[in-house]
């Protein structure tokens, strides 16, 4: 069993993702061809937003999101404590410093509450500017945006939502990669939407906001690309990978439908002996993992078990942000984020792909429970 099946994906979808990769080897328009185009404008119908911009990666999409509204050194940016290490690089990389919030133990979202301290906290200190917040979707559900754009517009912060999990999340009638000001996500090979390589897009229903990501991501172009306007990226997502993006995309709502159906098989024979994961009444979740921590025991003799059934597991993450070496100089301490930390020791997580069959989840189950 895998832990995500891209194989078994490829199985299904081989067909159509070669007649798009065979298209691009025609035209050889490799750099910003019109499959980018196609698949922009379809991405933002998906999101229900004005723009979306395909660019070179998650990151990157966090990154141009924050360049695009200048943010910069002596910025404050709040954001989860428990994350991919992306989310505050991305910060770090503008020259803005990343402040670390602790999570909703239900959720694994940031926590509202922690982000109001937070900020009092850095307003407290005078030493930074509180620029921008991002909120990050954490195993693809949509952060709660309603607390969030309250505290956002109380302080005068915009929002970013680290999307790179959460394509095809919804809260309410919207999409994940419609919150915020701007919003990022990734085409990383096992998001949700995944690519054969990196990928990744800013999404936007500022047309300002919108211009200035289509010209970083060329340099910073202005007229044309040898007119450079503002110093920017080279960071644009490849022809091939759209191709490959728009066969997936065609598939992608069974494939959210496959992995709600894994997620329920799950659910409703863990929750005696696990937390499972909590969708509050609203969410949709895309799915991105199936995280659960045991509700007695160690999550070592979870992993244990399933190991010696040949199945495999992971954890994200083992370590939150403030305790990451990288970040060392920003003087985290232990008991800073005591959920997140908590969490980090905690959870794993089970596969989790669309092309699961019924048979796998029972083995999953059976594993963990025999
Ligand atoms: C994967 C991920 C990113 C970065 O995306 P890449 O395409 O790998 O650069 C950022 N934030 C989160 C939460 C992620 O899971």
């Amino acid at each position: 069993m895998q832990f995500v099946d891209l194989k078994r994906q490829l199985e299904h979808l081989r067909p159509a993702i070669e007649r798009r990769i065979n298209d691009v080897l025609e035209h050889g328009k490799f750099i910003l061809g019109p499959e980018v185009q196609e698949l922009e404008l379809l991405l933002a119908e998906y999101c229900g937003v004005g723009h979306a911009v395909g660019v070179g990666n998650g990151t990157d999409a966090l990154v141009l999101a924050l360049m695009a509204n200048e943010v910069g050194p002596g910025d404050a940016v709040f954001t989860s404590a428990f994350s991919f290490f992306a989310s505050a690089e991305a910060i770090s990389l503008v020259g803005a410093t990343p402040v670390f919030v602790d999570i909703d133990a239900e959720t694994y979202n940031i926590h509202p509450p922690a982000l109001v301290d937070s900020i009092a906290a850095v307003m407290d200190e005078g030493r930074l500017n509180p620029r921008a917040i991002v909120a990050v979707d954490l195993f693809g559900m949509p952060a709660d945006y309603a607390q969030i754009d309250l505290i956002a517009n109380q302080h005068n912060l915009f929002v970013v939502e680290d999307g790179a999990q959460s394509f095809g999340g919804q809260l309410g009638d919207l999409r994940a990669g419609s919150f915020g000001a701007i919003a990022a996500t990734s085409f990383f090979p096992a998001k949700p939407l995944g690519c054969f390589g990196d990928g990744g897009a800013v999404f936007t229903s500022d047309d300002l906001l919108a211009d200035r990501i289509r010209s970083l991501r060329v340099h910073g172009k202005g007229a044309d690309k040898y007119d450079n306007i503002r110093i920017g990226l080279n960071s644009r997502l490849d022809t091939l990978q759209a191709a490959i993006l728009l066969a997936k995309l065609e598939a992608f709502p069974d494939e959210l439908a496959a992995r709600r159906q894994v997620a329920t098989g799950y659910n409703e024979r863990l929750r005696d002996d696990f937390v499972i994961p909590e969708i509050p009444p609203g969410y949709r979740s895309a799915w991105a993992q199936y995280t659960i921590r045991p509700r007695h025991g160690t999550r070592e003799e979870y992993r244990r078990k399933l190991a010696g059934h040949g199945v495999p597991s992971a954890i994200y993450y083992t370590k939150p942000l403030h305790l990451q070496p990288a970040f060392a100089d920003l003087g985290g301490w232990e008991g800073q984020c005591p959920v997140a930390e908590q969490c980090a020791q905690s959870v794993f997580s089970l596969p989790m792909h669309p092309y699961l069959t019924m048979e796998e989840v029972d083995r999953v189950v059976e594993a963990l429970l025999g």
